[in-house]
């Protein structure tokens, strides 16, 4: 009879992945020094505006025999490949115009347990080709190590496209990517902290959590514009902060209330720093109006998106570059352009769908911020991050809006 066994290895490149995202937003002091070292690297940006997972990268398409499209890397002198999914695309902020696939000019972060298996030959033409690139993995090669892997693998490549054999990208590989050594032990260190997260979203169990987003007048206006698309009700956060972080948390299936809000704190601000904690309790403030929504995802439970491209989403809150526009969505008045995902600044969305009715106060209803004081301050204030309430909390407040 043939052996059996159970391997124990049962974790996937994925959770690499997901250790790296979370350190590099990560404000956990266990994370500093893994996250520092990256930024240290010299192909990652001094100054970051956005890391993407998984985006497509290609810069031609072809038809195959069936009629299908086929979105191919044409690397010039008759060589072409497969596209490429970087793990991730990391946008440093700057003034790029919003072109090519990418939107914007990205560099490339490739995740790996081991780079000496499973590293596809058109994924190292693509990270040579579009340099500043980045390889993370659990090995510890020296610097003089890892460019002599590179620099084989690029004398491989040409050897194999000898037309390709003047190119600077090729013939220089090993300075277009760099190695970043994922400790072994902090990687341990960070799965135990969060093994419950991320058995959870497995599994697609864990308690629905409640948030409240209050809204402004401006923020009204743009609610109002969304809601007249008629589309799936959506919203994005602006790219500051820790409004990634907490989107990040949120799952299908949570519920959140959008409360049109205005305070009665010093002069209609939402103040809570440095305040006596009995004195904000007491603190004022009259709501409006209130829409009660669940959240919504596509695949598994996590609801966070990012849109790429020209769709209707991803500018759809976005100012141009013209630094005196303030039409949301406005494609470019007064000759400024469409912004790039190197300076986009909203794009952290979620997508979620009505529960009952809107409710519609005739009047401003005053209420006092009791328990959620300081809550409501930072909820208010830029960056308007989310704020998580209890169960309990999220029932009682929307009865204090909607009650006679
Ligand atoms: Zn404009």
């Amino acid at each position: 009879m043939p052996e059996r066994d159970l391997p124990l290895t049962v974790f996937d490149e994925k959770v690499l992945q997901r250790y790296l995202f979370f350190i590099l937003h990560s404000e956990d002091v266990n994370d500093r020094s893994a996250r520092q070292r990256m930024e240290k690297l010299v192909n990652y940006p001094a100054k970051r505006n956005l890391i993407i997972p998984e985006v497509i990268y290609y810069n031609s398409t072809t038809t195959d025999e069936n009629d299908k499209e086929k979105k191919t890397i044409d690397y010039g002198h008759g060589v072409t490949t497969l596209a490429y999914k970087p793990d991730f695309v990391i946008y440093h902020s700057g003034d790029e115009s919003r072109v090519g696939p990418l939107s914007g000019s990205g560099r490339f972060l490739e995740v790996k347990w081991d780079y000496e298996q499973r590293f596809a030959e058109h994924q190292w033409m693509a990270l040579m080709k579009n340099k500043e690139s980045i390889v993370a993995s659990i090995n510890d090669p020296t610097e003089d190590e890892w460019k002599e892997i590179v620099g084989k693998k690029g004398t491989e490549l040409i050897n194999k496209y000898p037309s390709l054999k003047d190119e600077d990208w090729l013939i220089n590989a090993h300075k277009n990517i760099e190695h970043y050594h994922i400790n072994s032990e902090h990687f341990r260190d960070w799965a135990i902290r969060n093994v419950g997260t991320l058995v959870d979203n497995q599994l697609n169990v864990g308690a629905k959590r409640y948030w409240l987003m209050l809204m402004n007048r401006p923020m009204m206006n743009n609610w109002r514009r969304m809601l007249d698309e008629k589309k799936k009700p959506f919203w994005a956060w602006i790219n500051q902060g820790k409004n990634l972080s907490t989107l990040m948390e949120m799952s299908g299936g949570d519920e959140i209330m959008f409360v049109e809000a205005k305070s009665h704190s010093g002069q209609g601000r939402w103040r809570f720093k440095n305040i006596d904690e009995k004195q904000l309790e007491k603190d004022e403030y009259s709501v409006k109006s209130m829409y009660h929504l669940k959240i919504t995802s596509r695949n598994g439970k996590s609801a966070y998106r990012c849109y790429l491209g020209d769709c209707f989403h991803s500018t759809f809150f976005e100012t141009c570059t013209n630094s005196s526009c303030t039409s949301n969505g406005c494609e470019g008045c007064g000759n400024g352009e469409k912004r790039s995902m190197n300076n986009v600044e909203w794009p952290h969305f979620i997508e979620m769908e009505m529960i009952g009715s809107p409710f519609f106060l005739e009047e401003w209803k005053k209420l006092s911020r009791g328990g959620l004081h300081k809550r409501l301050g930072q909820n208010g204030s830029k960056p308007f991050t989310p704020a998580e309430l209890s169960r309990y909390e999220f029932g009682r407040l929307k009865g204090q809006i909607t009650n006679k």
